[in-house]
């Protein structure tokens, strides 16, 4: 998977993403990431990259030209077209949802606004989607993209140790992940659950799950209403909500 990011500020991405597991799956050439710096393609003779509002109003808008050039750099060589992605406040909201659809494809290129934004013409002429982190707005696009690369690099095979580290994981079938322990067994009294150390491996991944299950009840009705339960699933909704009850009534 590559993903070629256009932004004024590629040192921030080119910081945060060389650490950790994304800098090793780009060590390991299973994830390419290029961040291009829009004022290099600049033709204004002082590389400015942004301009006043048509119209008046506050702030700074980011030219066309420079976005289109840098866009042109990245796709001049390609055989596929890649999906082009705006990070902006006005997009779909990235939910696991989307984060799994983005990762089947093979190159994307995320433009990162700032300032107010970028002239709508540069929207209409290369993007092919706008998305969003959430519903509030922030200085740059530079994180939600960095978010954005973070979360759909994480489901490209190779670049965790195995499937189970995210197919367990939150929201990845619409449940909370279970509590999780490490050593040791006691601190500052409390302990380990006696069932993690039992070593018996089916009721461990049925205890999970129901802790699951109860997990996204307690702390996220809105995304338990709308999870898909099977057969198994719903024997243990059974019993988790019997368990709540009683604990009320107690
Ligand atoms: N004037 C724009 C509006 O009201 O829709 C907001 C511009 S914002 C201050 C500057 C840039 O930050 C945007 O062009 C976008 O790239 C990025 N940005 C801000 N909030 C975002 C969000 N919630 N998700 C994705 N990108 C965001």
């Amino acid at each position: 998977m590559k993903f070629d990011i256009l932004t004024l500020f590629p040192e921030v991405i080119d910081a945060v993403l060389k650490e950790s597991i994304i800098g090793r799956a780009q060590e390991n050439g299973i994830i390419e990431i290029n961040a291009v710096n829009i004022r290099d393609y600049s033709k204004n003779k002082h590389k400015k990259a942004d301009d006043y509002p048509y119209g008046g109003g506050g702030g700074m808008i980011m030219t066309a030209q420079p976005i289109y050039d840098a866009y042109l750099s990245v796709v001049k060589d390609v055989e596929h077209k890649p999906k082009v992605i705006y990070l902006s406040p006005q997009g779909r909201v990235l939910t696991q949802e989307v984060v799994k659809e983005l990762s089947k494809e093979n190159h994307i290129v995320l433009l990162c606004g700032h300032y107010e934004g970028i002239d709508e013409r540069i929207i209409e002429e290369i993007v092919d989607e706008e998305i969003s982190i959430g519903d509030y707005v922030l200085t740059g696009g530079e994180l939600p993209a960095m978010v954005l690369i973070d979360s759909v690099s994480r489901l490209i095979p190779g670049v965790l140790s195995s499937e189970d580290s995210y197919s367990q994981e939150s929201h990845y079938e619409g449940l909370l992940e279970y509590p999780q322990y490490t050593r040791p067994v006691e601190f500052n009294n409390r302990e380990v659950p006696d069932i993690l150390l039992s070593g018996h491996h089916a009721n461990i991944t049925r205890w999970r799950r129901k802790e699951a299950i109860k997990r996204t009840y307690l702390k996220r009705p809105d995304l338990f209403a709308r999870f898909e339960s099977g057969k198994d699933d719903k024997k243990l909704i059974g019993e988790v909500l019997k368990e709540l009850e009683d604990k009320k009534k107690n």
